[in-house]
């Protein structure tokens, strides 16, 4: 695609209103940034910056996630390595596995694949990590060091939708936000986040009496519940800005979000669809903070800021 046509899409303007925030142009355009600085430091370093993934299990759509990880990887010239685990592996075993991607100096960032196997802790496995290989962003120091503002990794998926604002040029500091869904990985980070940029932000759920009565208030409404068309236009502020985080499957086999799409963007300034909005952004973010670990351990300034 050449400059030309990706400066038509980033203008996409939906026929009846909202401007489509094209998630695949930004991403694209961060991964060029990522990969003159992999390059950079292969050059000084004699070595890219690595990442291993750990996957427990055979899963499948766990084991597509792990390969799109991958290819992503080589895009920009991070070398990544995949161990992958029989689904029985015991808890020593695979702590035994991170400690040593802890001890090798060559790796630079470690994720660990959820869900994992149900008889694995979750929080013993990913506290596990490394602190500075976290590039995850789930082991308890990064959410607490995320609560007082001083991120070490800001988790990938609210660090793509805090990106995609900034790269539309849209104001966070005292907006009303309003996050629909408050998941450890999604909601609360992603809330907390945009707190630190000074916008005032609500936080709903599934037990949040009258919805409506939230989301009509928000400049920015942020979604990520993952229930198809729970959020209708009769539920947006004219001229919100609306991030769409969530991916359903649909029973014919399409792809969806959480916003009615065609209703909401007829009301909305900005709207992100599903697929192309936050999603491709989520790997990119990975990578960014791969190498931000990477130039951190070599004692270069850090490419990405915390938030
Ligand atoms: P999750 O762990 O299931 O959390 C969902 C959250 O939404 C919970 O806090 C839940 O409330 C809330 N919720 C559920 N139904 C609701 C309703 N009717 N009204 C208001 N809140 C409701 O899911 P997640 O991991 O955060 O993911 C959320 C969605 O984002 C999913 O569709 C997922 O596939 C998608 N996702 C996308 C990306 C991406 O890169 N685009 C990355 C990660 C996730 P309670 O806490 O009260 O149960």
């Amino acid at each position: 695609m050449t400059t030309a046509n990706l400066n038509t899409a980033s203008e996409m303007i939906h026929s009846t209103g909202a401007k489509i925030i094209d998630g695949r142009l930004h991403a694209r355009r961060l991964r060029e940034e990522l990969r003159i600085k992999a390059a950079e430091l292969l050059a000084k370093f004699g070595a890219p910056p690595k990442l291993t993934v750990i996957l427990v299990g055979d899963d499948a759509a766990s084991r597509l996630y792990v390969s799109n990880k991958s290819k992503a990887c080589r895009d920009v010239g991070i070398e990544s390595v995949v161990i992958t685990l029989p689904a029985s592996s015991t808890l020593d075993t695979l702590l035994a596995v991170i400690e040593e991607q802890n001890r090798d100096a060559s790796v630079h960032g470690i994720l660990v694949q959820l869900p994992l196997p149900r008889h694995l802790p979750v929080h013993a496995v990913l506290e596990r990590i490394a602190v500075e290989k976290d590039v995850d962003g789930f082991h308890l120091y990064n959410v607490g060091s995320l609560a007082v503002g001083t991120a070490v990794f800001p988790p990938c998926t609210p660090y793509g939708v805090q990106k995609l604002l900034e790269a539309e040029g849209i104001p966070i500091a005292g907006q009303n936000v309003v996050v629909v869904g408050a998941s450890n990985i999604v909601g609360k980070p992603t809330a907390m986040m945009l707190m630190q940029r000074d916008a005032t932000v609500c936080i709903c759920h599934a037990k949040t009496r009258d919805l409506a009565q939230f989301t009509i208030l928000a400049d920015i409404l942020v979604v990520a519940a993952g229930r198809p068309n729970l959020i209708v236009s009769q539920m947006v502020k004219t001229g919100a800005v609306v991030i769409d985080v969530g991916i359903n499957r649909l029973p014919d086999g399409k792809i969806v979000g959480d916003v009615d799409f065609d209703g909401v963007s007829q009301k909305a300034s900005y709207i992100t669809p599903v697929p192309g909005g936050v999603g491709p952004m989520t790997v990119t973010m990975l990578l960014a903070n791969t190498i931000t670990a990477a130039q951190r351990m070599w004692g270069e300034p850090s490419h990405a800021r915390a938030p």
